[in-house]
C-alpha cells in the first residue's frame, strides 16, 4: 500500500465524486479518515490535506489524539464500553456505535451530568454471521421508538452498518440496500418527530458501493494510511 497519504486522499475524493454521480440519492458524503493505531504525524498529514473528520475504535486513543488536535471532529466508530462513555462524552463529535439500550441509559446520563445533547449513530447488525455488535435489523422500529421517547439527551442522528468482508465486493451490494431500507423506512413513520440524517456505511473495501446505495458517511483507513500494524 502507497504511503502517500495525500495521494491516497485525493484517489479517494475522486471515488467518491465518482460514486455520488452514479448514486440515485444525489445526498452529500462525508469522508471519516479513519486513524486507529495510526501515529498523530499523520493525521496530520491528513488534516494539512483537509481532512476534517477522524474516526477511532478505542476511547482512549480517541482522547490522546482529541487532545493534540482538538479542532477536527473525532468520531468514536468502534464497540464502546459503558464503562468508557465517560472519557469520550465531551469529546466524540458522532459516536457510531451505539449498539444497545442500556448503552444508550449510560450515554443519556452522562450527557445529562454535563447538559450536553449527543449525536448517535444506532448500529445495526446487517451481518449477523460475523459481527456480534449492534441492534436486530427487525427491532429497529421499536428500539428508535424507545431511544427518542426516552433519552433525551441523545439525539438518534441516523444509522451505522457494516458489510461483511468479501473478495467479491459487489455482493456487499444487498447489505447496503438492505440499511437504506430501512433508514427510509424508519423515517416514514415519522417516530416522536424523528429525521435520520445519517447513513454511515462502507470502508476501504466498499464504500463505493455504498455510497451508490445511499451511504452519506464513509469510514476509510486503510485506503488512505496503510495496512495497520497491531501491537
Ligand atoms: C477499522 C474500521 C473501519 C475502517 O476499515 P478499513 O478497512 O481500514 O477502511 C471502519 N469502521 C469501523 C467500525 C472500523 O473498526
Amino acid at each position: 500500500m502507497e504511503q502517500n497519504i495525500a495521494k491516497n486522499l485525493r484517489n479517494i475524493q475522486d471515488i467518491i465524486g465518482e460514486s455520488k454521480s452514479r448514486s440515485p440519492y444525489k445526498q452529500d458524503v462525508t469522508l471519516v479518515a479513519v486513524s486507529k493505531t495510526v501515529d498523530v504525524d499523520k493525521v496530520k498529514q491528513a488534516i494539512d490535506f483537509g481532512i476534517c473528520d477522524f474516526g477511532e475504535n478505542k476511547p482512549q486513543e480517541l482522547v490522546r489524539k482529541y487532545d493534540v488536535y482538538p479542532n477536527v471532529r473525532w468520531h468514536q466508530i468502534g464497540t464502546l464500553q459503558k464503562n468508557k462513555v465517560k472519557n469520550i462524552i465531551d469529546k466524540a463529535y458522532l459516536i457510531h456505535s451505539v449498539d444497545s439500550i442500556e448503552l444508550c441509559e449510560y450515554i443519556d446520563k452522562k450527557a445529562k451530568s454535563i447538559e450536553k445533547i449527543i449525536s448517535c449513530l444506532l448500529q445495526v447488525n446487517i451481518s449477523e454471521e460475523i459481527s456480534k455488535h449492534g441492534f436486530i435489523y427487525n427491532d429497529m422500529l421499536e428500539n428508535v421508538k424507545i431511544i427518542s421517547e426516552k433519552y433525551t439527551n441523545i439525539k438518534v442522528d441516523g444509522l451505522m452498518g457494516m458489510a461483511p468482508y468479501l473478495e467479491e465486493k459487489e455482493k456487499t451490494r444487498i447489505y447496503f440496500k438492505r440499511m437504506k431500507e430501512l433508514f427510509e423506512n424508519i423515517n416514514s413513520k415519522n417516530i416522536n418527530n424523528l429525521k435520520l440524517r445519517n447513513l454511515s456505511m462502507g470502508m476501504s473495501n466498499d464504500f463505493d458501493i455504498a455510497i451508490q446505495e445511499g451511504s452519506t458517511i464513509v469510514r476509510v483507513g486503510t485506503s488512505i494510511f496503510g495496512e495497520r500494524i497491531y501491537i
